[in-house]
């Protein structure tokens, strides 16, 4: 599931739209300390559902949108996109070619987009869940990131492997599927206890 291009506009300090093309093989980003480098990487988790405004190095998620600079005023909204070529279908959507946008006023009002239709946030974790890539997965190592998994706690840990084997979202169901066991057995008793009141 190939990553080939990124769109960027208003976010951070990238106050101009950006578009990042990746080709098949390594993509390396060089520049000065400062120049946004990480931005970039931000950008990625940001449009693939980072809800901490903490972890993107800021305080309130509107803290994302390019804040202005001496010579340019600041941007009204930001929006990202990530553009996938899904011919293997790796990411859970029928289309070849999946765009996944972000996009967040000022007001704060924000939204996403799965092929310029509007999702929830839920839909863009379903779309990634075990693709291996969703935002807290091991494909995006941020700086420091190596540390906090090698003193992250096993069960920690345990879950990422999860992901990357691709068994969270069975997981998952298996919780969803108790909880409905859990309920159901709760209504037999119930069940019986009317039938014995009646008899
Ligand atoms: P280093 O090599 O030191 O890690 P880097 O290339 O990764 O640096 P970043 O940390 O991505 O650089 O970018 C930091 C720059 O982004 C700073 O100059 C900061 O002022 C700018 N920046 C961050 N948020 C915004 C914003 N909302 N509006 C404008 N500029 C911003």
């Amino acid at each position: 599931m190939p990553l080939t291009e990124l769109i960027i506009d208003g976010f951070k300090s990238f106050a101009e739209k950006t578009t990042i093309k990746f080709d098949t093989g390594i993509t390396g980003i060089v520049g000065p300390n400062g120049s946004g480098k990480s931005n970039i990487t931000e950008a990625i988790r940001w449009v693939m559902g980072e809800t901490s405004a903490k972890s993107l190095r800021g305080s309130n998620m509107k803290d994302v949108i390019f804040a202005g600079s001496e010579f340019r005023k600041s941007a009204s909204y930001a929006q990202v996109s990530l553009i996938f070529d899904n011919q293997q279908h790796d990411l859970n959507f029928e289309a070849n070619r999946v765009i996944v946008t972000r996009r967040i006023l000022r007001s704060g009002d924000s939204e996403y987009l799965i092929n310029k239709r509007n999702v929830r946030q839920r839909d863009i974790r379903d779309l990634f869940m075990d693709s291996g890539v969703s935002q807290n997965s091991l494909a995006i190592i941020s700086q420091g990131r190596v540390d906090q998994i090698l003193n992250s706690r096993p069960e920690n840990r345990r879950g990422l492997f999860e992901e990357a084997a691709g068994i969270l979202s069975f997981k998952k169901q298996k919780e969803q599927a108790n909880l409905q066991l859990e309920q159901t057995t709760d209504n037999l008793i119930r069940i019986n206890d009317l039938v014995k009141e009646l008899e």
